[in-house]
């Protein structure tokens, strides 16, 4: 454990994004210097320094990390992820943002985020399991059902979670513990739906705010920058739904066709031949020129950093849906609002992930599982909740969306710190 002091760069990160809205919407709600400063700082923070054995016979070091901010509403709730950029400061900004997430989804939890430091396009399957299963046991003591509940981030996804479930209860007598971790293969009590669960919530997101800009779905244009799990499902429901999808992109490059594409198609062409790219009947494009396309809904579902300020007076979309963590940054988000695009942020925009990982832990612990027609409700109603009080907060308070969106969530954490009172 460290004591942690939060470091802030030259270059805003995701974290330091977090951050400078947090600190913009303390003021609004009139915290007081001491909430402020407990909020800033996660509660606990794990470092794992842990041997791997590779495939080469030789033992090698990684380092992990457990973050949690503060159990404040419940237990913590946050992803795991796998990258060699993965670092500590990192990991503590992304365990803020999931308290904010899970607050504004109304949640009963509160926010965490785990990490190894390592490439995994670079690993086998062997070590990727030996890591995953030696990386679980390292951060045991903080983790369970009640105290904090791991699920997938970049790089990890069902297969790890299984893993990460079976080490685990071989360390409690081979007791089964589904609700340890969410986001699992549905075979070991994973949720129908939570594969597509970020996308339908998206896109339950963009369907409330198309209804308060007053445009009809049928008359839309939308570009998606990005086909992976998210992009991929966003682009069908948004072509199923009425809109023309005109644009879509992976890192190879973007495809464009005036007249739309089908998206299941294009699907199929990424399956076979690696990439959007060279989808016949379509132009190709670059990931900046999608991003300044004439289209009425803009899909940022792949990096950070992609709408900035060099590029943000270019943006000729009415709707931005950041499915994407941390898309905008600061001053881009500024330019646009001056320049009246309505944003839904991205953690209300992608907080679909994350409440149906809740409906999963929940029906884990009924061992009673529920239809992807229930889920799908379900979800649409915690989107639609919090869809609202995100713009009413915004049009109230006059606020661009993103700051009404912070000042929801924290508002909420600030509640229930104030009910428990302190133990100082
Ligand atoms: N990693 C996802 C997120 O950042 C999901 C977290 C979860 O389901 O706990 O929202």
């Amino acid at each position: 454990m460290t004591e942690p002091e939060l470091k802030r760069t030259g270059e805003l990160t995701l974290a330091d994004t977090a951050r400078h809205f947090f600190d913009e919407a303390a003021p609004k709600l009139k915290l007081s210097e001491s909430m402020i400063e407990l909020l800033s700082y996660p509660k606990r923070e794990l470092i794992v320094n842990f041997p791997v054995m590779m495939d080469n016979n030789q033992v090698k070091r990684f380092v992990g990390y457990r973050v949690q901010h503060h159990p404040v509403l419940g237990p913590c709730k946050g992803g795991i992820r796998f990258h060699p950029q993965v670092t500590l400061e990192e990991v503590e900004g992304l365990a803020l943002l999931m308290t904010w997430k899970t607050s504004l989804m109304n949640l009963p939890f509160s926010g965490a985020k785990g990490g190894v430091r390592c490439n995994p396009k670079e690993m086998s399957v062997g070590e990727l399991e030996r890591l995953t299963r030696r990386y679980a046991a390292e951060i045991s003591p903080i983790i369970g059902p009640d105290l904090d509940i791991p699920a997938p981030d970049v790089y990890t996804g069902p297969r790890e979670m299984g893993w990460i479930v079976d080490t685990i209860s071989m360390h409690h007598d081979s007791q089964f513990m589904p609700g340890l971790v969410t986001g699992k293969p549905i075979v070991l009590g994973g949720s129908l739906g939570r594969d597509a669960a970020t996308a339908r919530g998206g896109y339950f997101t963009t369907l409330e705010s198309l209804k308060h800009l007053e445009l009809d779905i049928n008359q839309t244009s939308a570009a998606i920058q990005g086909y992976g799990n998210a992009g991929w499902h966003m682009a069908h429901f948004l072509h199923d739904g009425g809109s023309k999808l005109v644009a879509v992109s992976d890192s190879k490059g973007g495809i464009y066709n005036a007249n739309g594409l089908d998206p299941y198609k294009v699907f199929d062409y990424k399956k076979e031949s690696g990439s959007v790219v060279g989808f016949p009947g379509s132009d190709k494009i670059s990931n900046n020129e999608l991003l300044e396309l004439d289209c009425d809904i803009l899909v940022p579902s792949a990096l950070e950093d992609q709408i900035t300020k060099d590029n943000a007076d270019k943006v000729r979309a009415k709707l931005i849906v950041e499915l994407a963590n941390g898309p905008t940054s600061v001053e881009a988000d500024e330019i646009l609002n001056d320049r009246g695009v309505f944003i839904i942020p991205d953690f209300l925009a992608n907080g679909g992930g994350v409440t149906v990982s809740y409906f999963e832990w929940v029906q884990d612990r009924y061992r009673y599982f529920w239809s992807a027609e229930t889920v799908d409700e379900r979800l649409n109603q915690f989107m639609t909740t919090a869809f609202q009080k995100v713009l009413n907060m915004h049009l109230k308070h006059k606020v661009s969306t993103r700051l009404a969106a912070y000042m929801t969530a924290v508002e909420r954490v600030v509640e229930a710190v104030n009910a428990r009172g302190f133990y100082a």
